[in-house]
């Protein structure tokens, strides 16, 4: 077991040497080993913040020891997700793992690029696209243009490895990879039919692909996801608190209910930029497709009233029905979205005027800005609103105003 198989426990490496081990997870999970907290707080987070990152932010580096309870966590975590028995839990669970592995490769990826020495061990791009079976259908763009054909083509080496300090900035992947990894949901410039095509292969710029590997990542964590156990037996029943426990803190998160009122001039400005973006028609990129849908399904938006509320922008109709279908569960806001830290590290959160002071992630920062209105128009009722008022009817009656006060009353945010 070394660093590596730690940083990128779902690789094939990292499985083998859990299994040379022959470490018992039973007998883990008995001895409360260190590798059963942490695997708890890796579905936490996952659940909460969309990150499996520690909360300390420290990465094992030295000791083995610590080491190894990183990677068992991630066995532990998935016996864990797979007890919360909720479909929901483990797509969440698995994205957050994928968005976790990408930053860490980007990471690894640039400092190969600018040659820096980083603490840990890190991968190069030509061993992920080999750990995803992707180094044949992915090239990197030759000097003329096209997908490079053999060595010395691209002017950095042989297809698919390269130099360092010269990364390209595009690549070639064949199209049956790109279908399989790519979803059109993630705006119009990902469709076939707006792609430059040659020899069977599509274009895709560095970031992008690198957004496919992301999916790779996502369908390897997701591959055998429920365990069968059995409730109330062996290691189900040694980890019976710790479920428990994080189905007492979803619950928690979603006890206030969602605020059920679109009032869009009180939206955070995280989410007005990433809506302005996507009505200048610019593609969002995963996480931000992510944190907006969430934030809008948190909000209490059922998917027609997303899809109606963004027909003006680059977001597809399909794309944001099956996101928003997943998010949206019988319980309310269970799958709230990414705090404002998470935000922040992608990038979409700016922090204008210090407001992270206020809140600590966009729906709760939202809920208090409509508790402190006076009066509010929701959305739905607006003139050339979503044309879902009969739905509203149902809730409401014929109010076309609320008062904010008696929003808050209603779902116990005060
Ligand atoms: S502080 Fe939070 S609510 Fe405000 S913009 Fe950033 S992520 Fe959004």
């Amino acid at each position: 077991m070394d660093a590596l198989d730690a940083k990128y426990p779902f690789f094939a490496a990292a499985r083998e040497a859990v299994a040379d081990a022959a470490v018992s997870l039973p007998e883990l999970v008995a001895a409360d080993a260190p590798a059963v907290e942490r695997g708890r707080e890796r579905v936490e987070r996952a659940l909460l913040d969309g990150t499996v990152e520690s909360e300390s932010g420290a990465f094992p580096e030295e000791s083995a020891h610590d080491v190894q309870a990183e990677l068992l966590s991630y066995p532990v975590a998935r016996i864990l997700v797979s007890l919360l028995d909720s479909e929901p839990a483990i797509e969440k669970y698995a994205a957050a793992e994928a968005a976790t592995a990408i930053d860490r490769i980007r990471e690894d990826l640039a400092a190969d690029d600018e040659l820096r020495s980083v603490s840990t061990p890190t991968v190069g791009l030509d061993d992920v696209l080999a750990e995803f079976d992707l180094d044949d259908a992915v090239r990197p763009e030759s000097p003329r243009g096209g997908p490079a054909a053999g060595a010395g083509d691209v002017g950095t080496g042989a297809p698919g490895v390269e130099a360092p300090g010269r990364a390209p900035a595009h690549y070639w992947i064949d199209v049956g990879p790109y279908l399989r990894l790519t979803s059109p949901s993630w705006g119009e410039s990902w469709r076939l039919v707006n792609r430059a095509l040659a020899d069977g292969a599509v274009r895709v710029s560095r970031d992008e692909l690198l957004d496919a590997i992301e999916a790779a990542v996502e369908d390897r964590v997701r591959e055998g996801l429920p365990f069968e156990l059995a409730a109330g037996e062996g290691i189900a029943a040694e980890l019976e608190a710790g479920v428990a426990d994080l189905k007492r803190l979803l619950s928690e998160r979603s006890y206030a209910g969602p605020v059920d009122v679109v009032a869009p001039e009180l939206f955070p400005p995280c989410m007005t930029n990433l809506i302005e973006k996507a009505e200048r028609d610019a593609d969002l990129a995963p996480p931000e497709s992510f944190a907006l849908m969430a934030f809008l399904v948190g909000i209490g938006m059922s998917p027609d009233e997303v899809v109606a509320f963004c027909a003006d922008t680059s977001l597809d109709a399909e794309g944001i029905r099956y996101q928003t279908e997943y998010l949206a569960d019988d319980r309310g806001t269970q799958y709230p979205p990414p705090t404002c830290e998470t935000l922040a590290n992608y990038g979409i959160c700016h922090n204008e005027e210090d407001h992270m002071q206020v809140a600590a992630d966009p729906l709760a920062y939202y809920e208090k800005r409509v508790a402190d209105a006076e009066e509010i128009t929701d959305w739905r009722d607006r003139e050339g609103g979503e044309d879902g008022g009969s739905d509203r009817g149902d809730r409401e009656g014929n109010g076309v105003k609320r008062d904010a006060g008696e929003i808050a009353d209603a779902d116990g945010t005060e």
